[in-house]
């Protein structure tokens, strides 16, 4: 599933690729993509005419502002968007093509359609779901230390879970989650009310490191991820634990373990994160 660096990469490509473009039709072919309003014809109705002004990323998801809506766009877990011109013939997968006045189409390919599509009017859409319940963004100056630890500090389930949870912070899925606890030395199965002052301030700040280094890559292309307009991001080759299972840890040599915690699989470090007591955590001299 993307995370925030893929859909910002997607979110940028796509501000190169349609903003401007008027909409002259849209065609569903999959319903089941279109979440609001509650028929396929009424969305595509009520786009029609209107220009995409620009987009924006709320967390994982996409949201296409146009004058007077905004379609808000979550990909999931195989979603991708492309242009084409108009008398390309669609791939298979095609669910949703928004047609251009200028002869060009922005195409919604889904190959487990999954991905949803929302339409509201302007403002409306942080109201309501899905975007009303949207935790911190990581990038933006509201995620400061304070913020995360007033967030999640006094909860006693697993760290990993907790940086999961969109409605904390948004965007961590769980590759950056692996990468970030890895950076802090902070093993995922911790509790939040376990960690150290000292270990709050290095997830904070691996937690922005990751992504700020992830979205200037490109974002990773694990599996079938790419971006808007079919390229492939390239962060997965600066990836320090995640899908590295058995390889050499990158601080010290020691194999990288898989684990499965809250029901995802975990690449963790055991003697770089370790899990017992904070005490050794606090202790130990990592410094990345
Ligand atoms: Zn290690």
């Amino acid at each position: 599933m993307p995370e925030l660096p893929e859909v910002e990469t997607v979110k940028r490509t796509l501000n190169e690729l349609i903003t401007g473009k008027r909409i002259r039709s849209v065609t569903v072919k999959l319903p089941r993509i279109i979440q609001r309003p509650a028929e396929p014809e009424q969305f595509a109705d009520a786009l029609a005419g209107h220009t995409i002004q620009s987009v924006e990323r709320r967390g994982k998801f996409l949201r296409i502002l146009l004058d007077g809506l905004v379609l808000v766009s979550h990909l999931r877990m195989e979603g991708r968007y492309g242009v084409y011109a108009a008398d390309e013939p669609a791939e298979l997968h095609t669910h949703v093509i928004f047609h251009f006045d200028d002869d060009t189409e922005l195409r919604y390919k889904d190959v487990r359609q999954f991905g949803t599509m929302h339409l509201f009017m302007p403002g409306e859409e942080l109201e309501l779901p899905p975007l009303n319940k949207l935790g911190i963004e990581p990038l933006e100056p509201e995620f400061t230390l304070e913020a995360l630890r007033g967030k999640l500090a006094h909860r006693t389930s697993k760290i990993k879970p907790l940086l999961l949870n969109q409605e904390y912070i948004v965007g961590l899925g769980n590759i950056y989650v692996d990468e970030a606890l890895f950076q802090a030395g902070i093993h995922p199965e911790r509790t939040a009310d376990s960690l150290a002052k000292a270990e709050w301030e290095r997830l904070h700040e691996s937690i922005r490191a990751t992504l700020e280094r992830a979205v200037a890559a490109g974002g990773s292309s694990v599996k079938s991820y790419v971006n808007g307009q079919g390229e492939m991001g390239m962060f997965q080759h600066q990836l320090l634990v995640y899908g590295r299972k058995d390889e050499p840890c990158p601080s010290c040599g020691r194999p990288i373990h898989k684990s499965v915690v809250g029901g995802r699989g975990t690449h963790t470090c055991p003697h770089c994160q370790p899990l017992k007591a904070a005490r050794a955590a606090n202790k130990s001299k990592r410094a990345t």
